[in-house]
């Protein structure tokens, strides 16, 4: 295709009625018109489409892969296409650009960040390691670029505990940026030389205990699939060791091994404690079973400005680019490699 070809091929008449409104990229509505010039568009554009599990259902029904930030880094690093387009947050679209720096990286709205990545910056990082100098950095994968930069170790939540306990004893830990996560680990490795940074997602946050107690008492029979990064995680299990919810109907799940507990519950109902586009997912893998939230409300709002229409946008115009310095890509990419190559499938948010 010669120059002027491809150009003419990423024009787009639909993509000329995007416009960016207060919350986001509008203009353009799901539908078969649209997910024919997303897939014309994509091809002209030899491009991989990666959909987060906490995208809204059109845009995960369109992509390529759907899967959560650790399944999807694999994809990005096996992708042949040359162009990615990431429909997720912006550190995710980093991750893909560290595995493949040599790829075209787009994010369709570079606004989507995310609390909890944005709850630490490298010059926080650079100050608590000198308060720290021999300490062992491990990083929860929600952290910006050049927070893994500055990381020892970057961990997924099914692998924290064994990252966590595969450190010398006698060397302190600094873990961030999860503090339920961080708490999560020091309990399971009784760890006292653990230090754990305060940050949260506020999506995840507004998860909270007294809402689960609730939900639980009215749901006797149902199980409970919970995401450790969840504000409820503490109160979960305390409700579990004190009788309230059996042992044998808590799971404390990643993601991904929420999609595989839900073809193996023989329960009826399954309350949720994460990000509601996760039922979507759920409730495509097991129409059986009646998944209900345990909090309607926790929809984070970034990942929700991956609009139909900002995808349609992204593959017209090229945008938004991410772009990592390459001496970030350079001091990152060990860590993120290590945790590709070492989670399984499924196990980071
Ligand atoms: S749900 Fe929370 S942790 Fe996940 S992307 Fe949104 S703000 Fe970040």
């Amino acid at each position: 295709m010669t120059t002027t070809e491809k150009v003419q091929a990423l024009q787009s008449d639909l993509a000329a009625r995007v416009y960016d409104g207060p919350g986001g990229y509008t203009g353009v509505e799901a539908g078969e018109e649209w997910a024919a010039e997303v897939r014309r568009l994509a091809e002209a554009r030899d491009a991989v489409i990666l959909a987060h599990n906490y995208q809204m259902p059109a845009i995960q029904d369109i992509a390529d892969h759907v899967g959560d930030s650790l399944a999807l880094a694999r994809a990005a690093a096996n992708a042949t296409e040359q162009t990615i387009v990431f429909c997720g947050v912006h550190f995710m679209a980093e991750s893909a650009k560290i595995l493949g720096p040599e790829k075209t990286v787009l994010i369709p709205d570079e606004r989507a960040g995310c609390s909890l990545a944005d709850s630490i910056t490298a010059d926080d990082l650079r100050a608590w390691k000198a308060e720290y100098p021999d300490a062992v950095v491990v990083s929860y994968v929600n952290t910006t670029a050049e927070v893994k930069a500055l990381t020892d170790v970057c961990c997924t939540s099914s692998n924290a505990v064994e990252v966590v306990q595969s450190i010398d004893p006698d060397r302190e830990v600094l873990f961030l940026p999860d503090q339920f996560l961080g708490q999560h680990v020091k309990r399971e490795t009784g760890r006292e030389n653990m230090q754990i940074w305060a940050g949260e997602c506020h999506v995840h946050a507004g998860i909270n205990g007294e809402e689960l107690t609730r939900q639980v008492s009215d749901n006797p029979d149902a199980e409970l699939f919970v995401h450790p990064e969840c504000g409820c995680a503490t109160s979960a299990l305390y409700l579990a060791s004190d009788g309230t919810v059996a042992d044998d109907k808590l799971k404390i799940l990643s993601t991904g091994g929420m999609l595989d507990q839900a073809h193996a519950t023989g329960a009826k109902k399954v309350l949720v404690a994460t990000e509601v586009g996760m039922l979507y997912q759920l409730r495509k893998a097991a129409p059986e079973v009646d998944f209900q939230a345990v909090n309607d409300q926790a929809s984070c709002p970034y990942m929700k400005m991956i609009t139909p229409a900002a995808l349609l946008r992204s593959l017209a115009v090229g945008g938004d680019e991410v772009h990592v310095a390459p001496d970030i890509v350079e001091a990152a990419r060990g860590s993120v490699e290590r945790m590709v190559a070492i989670g399984n499938p499924g196990t980071g948010e």
